[in-house]
């Protein structure tokens, strides 16, 4: 007999707004029902039969390989979310580049929050399920999976559902970025904290000590090159980015030299190996944007000076 494990999803579905989607996990039968009105969540491969009929067998200890099981689909759902979360991105960014402040990228940003939603309570199913199978290798028994699961996760999520939107969003890095990447297509400066964007509300009272993300500008200037990323990379020690030769360059001439390589940002300590070396293919996304906005806006105004120069030869 499968366990059914109900997660909140009706909650989900009315914090989710009126275009909603809706994605009730079941540690046994995980079902994606998604009504898919948003252009941007793909649900590319993902059928209602994906996860059904994923029956949690009841006899311990055969119980913790399904959970585990079930774990890793819900890690996979995850990298879906992010997919239509760039997907997002990408709308917002070309409306704000059609006009600065377009007001439908509000209604982006509100897609935006709910597949953030979406990501933060299958996180919390995640993290209650590797909890139980961690309980279930050190041999300890459930009596019932179905109601534990439901005891350990239901308060988890509906305290996360019942925060303001600034609560959830403000020290939130993907909301952050999603700022800064619209801020950085009309303006030089500094892109704000987010909370400006976010409403206020009564679980913040003690707001302005509070982290708040934002006024990084983001550089697409190599630190050793001072050139455009090419294949942007990121230290995982310290996470600055470089262009991929000139920071193996540095740590093989270091090497040769005898002397540890050291992340040439200035300030930074952190001694690098190529191991810590990551792929950033997003930064080189954006730094590529960059570029090319500046190259489109540079060409503009050269077209707008032979205009008024014509004028001028006219009037002569
Ligand atoms: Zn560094």
């Amino acid at each position: 007999m499968p366990v059914r494990v109900e997660s909140q999803e009706s909650q989900v579905s009315q914090e989710a707004g009126p275009s909603r989607k809706t994605v009730p996990v079941r540690a046994s039968s995980i079902v994606v029902d998604s009504e898919d009105d948003d252009d941007m969540e793909e649900e590319e491969g993902w059928t209602t039969d994906t996860f059904q009929n994923q029956v949690i067998d009841k006899d311990i200890p055969s119980a913790a390989p399904q959970l585990r099981q079930t774990i890793d689909k819900l890690k996979d759902f995850i990298r879906r979310l992010e997919e239509g979360m760039e997907l997002a991105l990408d709308t917002a960014k070309a409306l704000e580049d059609s006009k600065q402040d377009e007001p439908s990228i509000r209604e982006v940003e509100k897609a935006f929050f709910r597949i953030l939603d979406q990501r933060e309570l299958v996180r919390i199913k995640i993290g209650v399920l590797e909890d139980m199978v961690n309980q279930l290798r050190s041999s300890h028994q459930y009596t019932d999976i179905e109601s534990t699961y439901e005891e350990l996760a239901a308060p988890k999520e509906k305290a996360y559902l019942a925060k303001s939107e600034r609560a959830k969003y403000k020290t939130s890095k993907e909301y952050s970025e999603f700022r800064s990447a619209i801020w950085e297509i009309n303006h030089d400066s500094a892109c704000p904290p987010v909370s400006q964007w976010l409403e206020k509300g009564d679980d913040d009272e003690s707001d302005d000590d509070d982290f708040d993300i934002g006024g990084a500008t983001q550089s697409y200037r190599c630190p050793i090159t001072l050139m455009p990323f090419v294949e942007a990379t990121t230290s995982s020690k310290c996470g600055h980015n470089y262009s991929r030769a000139a920071i193996v360059d540095l740590i093989e001439t270091s090497r040769k030299a005898k002397r540890a390589p050291k992340c040439p940002v200035t300030g930074c300590q952190a001694v690098l190996d190529k191991t810590d070396l990551k792929p950033n293919p997003s930064l080189q996304k954006r730094c590529d944007e960059y570029q090319k906005r500046l190259q489109r806006r540079e060409d503009e105004r050269d077209e707008e000076d032979d205009t008024i120069a014509i004028d001028e030869d006219e009037e002569d």
